[in-house]
């Protein structure tokens, strides 16, 4: 996978390259990132980004002809054009497998107020948030892209880190995982856990990971692709927690 970072700030992301899963990616050349300066884009002899909000009111706005260039300067037929934004679809599992499957992410970073509406309507395919709250820029967002979309790419993860137990990939968070030591400060590891009875030790791991989610992430189960065994466990769950109430 390619992906182009738009941004104002490529000194920010200089420790990704290095950096655990994403460094590894990128020295296996199953990842190639660049990041490209909108600000070298600019035709002001300042070199300025910004202007005034038409209309008035607090805050600059990103020019728009530094940002078509900046596309332009690396845009494809098969390119992607996200834009980070608080506007967006809220980045969750789903989108996230979807964008790994793209050949080609541009990511353009917002900063100040944000970027000329006409860029949103006419050069981006969509905006993506990583929640509703409002960050200082597009910047901490893209990598979260980055780093939630390249543990997806095929050959990242060995088996052993696979993704497809972990939270959220089927739709129900992940089982409690425990290392050693066994006892810790009088807390014990679940005993089914070194009876060695694979069997036993999925069944309990299915278990745990519907009673989490029910716990702690409800909502996710009414979306969740749930089998009939699993309706099962959730009623033995409900009763569980009723008992102990
Ligand atoms: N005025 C904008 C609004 O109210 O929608 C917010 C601008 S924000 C201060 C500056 C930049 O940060 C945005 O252009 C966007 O790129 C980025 N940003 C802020 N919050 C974000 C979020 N939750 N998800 C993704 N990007 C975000």
């Amino acid at each position: 996978m390619k992906i182009d970072v738009l941004t104002l700030f490529p000194e920010f992301f200089s420790t990704l390259k290095d950096w655990s899963i994403i460094g590894r990616a990128i020295k296996e050349d199953i990842l190639n990132i660049d990041y490209i300066n909108i600000r070298d884009f600019s035709k002001d002899k300042h070199k300025r980004v910004d202007d005034y909000s038409y209309g008035g009111g607090p805050g600059m706005v990103m020019t728009p002809e530094p940002i078509v260039d900046a596309i332009d300067s690396v845009k494809t037929e098969r390119s992607r054009v996200i834009y980070l934004s608080p506007q967006g679809q809220r980045l969750d599992q789903d989108l996230v497998n979807r964008l790994s499957k793209e050949e080609h992410l541009i990511l353009l970073c917002g900063h100040y107020e944000g970027i000329d509406n006409r860029i949103i309507d006419h050069y981006v395919h969509e905006e993506v948030s990583i929640g509703d709250y409002v960050l200082t820029g597009g910047e901490i967002p893209a990598m979260v892209v980055i780093d939630a979309v390249t543990r997806l790419l095929p050959g990242v993860l060995s088996s052993e880190q696979s993704f497809t137990e972990e939270s959220h990939y089927h739709g129900i968070l992940e089982y409690p995982q425990y290392t050693r030591p066994y006892d810790f400060r009088g807390l014990k590891v679940p005993d089914v856990l070194l009876s060695g009875n694979h069997k036993e030790i999925e069944r309990w791991r299915r278990y745990q990971a519907l009673k989490a989610t029910y716990i702690k992430r409800p909502d996710l189960l009414k979306k969740a692709n749930l089998t009939e065994e699993d309706k099962e466990i959730l009623k033995a769950i409900e009763a569980e927690l009723h008992n102990r109430s």
